[in-house]
C-alpha cells in the first residue's frame, strides 16, 4: 500500500502498491491524483520525525525492530473550535465598544483580556495534541511540560469511528475513535480532525493490508 496525499485537498490517501504512476480518485474531493512511487514519498516532515518516533515506537527494542513509518500525522483543527472563535471574536467586538464608546477602558480591557486569553489557551490545547497512523501504530500525543503517549498497535485495532456533527459536515472536520474490541468504547480519541472520512478509510486499508 502506497501511503500520500491529495495534491488539491491534503486528505490522506492509500492505493495498492501496483497502482504507482497510475490515477486514483481522492476519496474526499474526487480529484485524480497522479499515484507517487513508493521510494519518492519523502516529505521533509517525515524525514525529520521518523529518526525520533523509531526510538519512541519501538521502546527498548530500538535496534532489533524496524522504525516505524509515519503514514500521516495532524494537530486538531482550529474548525473544532470555531464556536469559541466566534464568542471570542464577539468579545473582543463588545472589549472595543466599551473602551471607546462608552467609554469604560477598566471593564473594555477586562473583557479583551479574557477573550484574548480564552483565544490563547484553546491554542494551547491544540497545539500540545498530536495524532500520529504509523505502519504499526494509532497514536495520541498530549501534555506541555510530559508528553503523555497513548497507543494502539493497529494490528489489534477492531474498530474505527468517526463522530461528525452537522457542523463538522460543513467544514469538513470530525473526530475518529479506535477501539481493539467492537464494543462502543474507544480507548483512543481523536478530536476535530481535518478530511476525518478519507483517514478513516486510509486506517481501514492500513488494517485490512
Ligand atoms: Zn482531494
Amino acid at each position: 500500500m502506497i501511503y500520500y496525499g491529495c495534491p488539491r485537498c491534503q486528505a490522506p490517501m492509500a492505493s495498492p502498491d501496483g497502482m504507482a504512476g497510475q490515477s486514483d480518485t481522492c476519496p474526499n474531493c474526487g480529484n485524480v491524483a497522479l499515484v507517487p512511487e513508493p521510494a519518492s514519498i519523502n516529505p521533509p516532515v517525515q524525514a525529520e520525525l521518523s529518526s525520533r518516533t523509531a526510538i519512541e515506537v519501538s521502546g527498548q527494542s530500538a535496534s532489533s525492530q524496524p522504525p516505524a513509518r509515519i503514514l500521516w500525522e495532524g494537530v486538531p483543527s482550529w474548525k473544532g473550535s470555531i464556536s469559541l472563535y466566534i464568542l471570542c471574536g464577539l468579545l473582543l467586538f463588545i472589549g472595543l465598544i466599551m473602551c471607546f464608546v462608552l467609554p469604560d477602558i477598566g471593564s473594555g480591557m477586562f473583557v479583551m483580556a479574557a477573550s484574548s486569553l480564552g483565544i490563547l489557551l484553546s491554542e494551547i490545547g491544540r497545539r500540545c495534541t498530536r495524532y500520529r497512523v504509523t505502519d504499526q501504530m494509532i497514536q495520541k500525543k498530549t501534555g506541555i511540560f510530559s508528553r503523555h503517549l497513548t497507543e494502539i498497535p493497529v494490528a489489534h485495532l477492531r474498530e474505527v469511528r468517526m463522530q461528525q456533527d452537522i457542523m463538522g459536515r460543513l467544514l469538513d472536520v470530525g473526530g475518529l475513535g479506535f477501539s481493539t474490541s467492537a464494543s462502543s468504547n474507544m480507548e483512543i480519541v481523536w478530536r476535530s480532525i481535518e478530511h476525518p472520512q478519507a483517514l478513516q478509510k486510509m486506517i481501514w486499508k492500513l488494517i485490512r493490508n
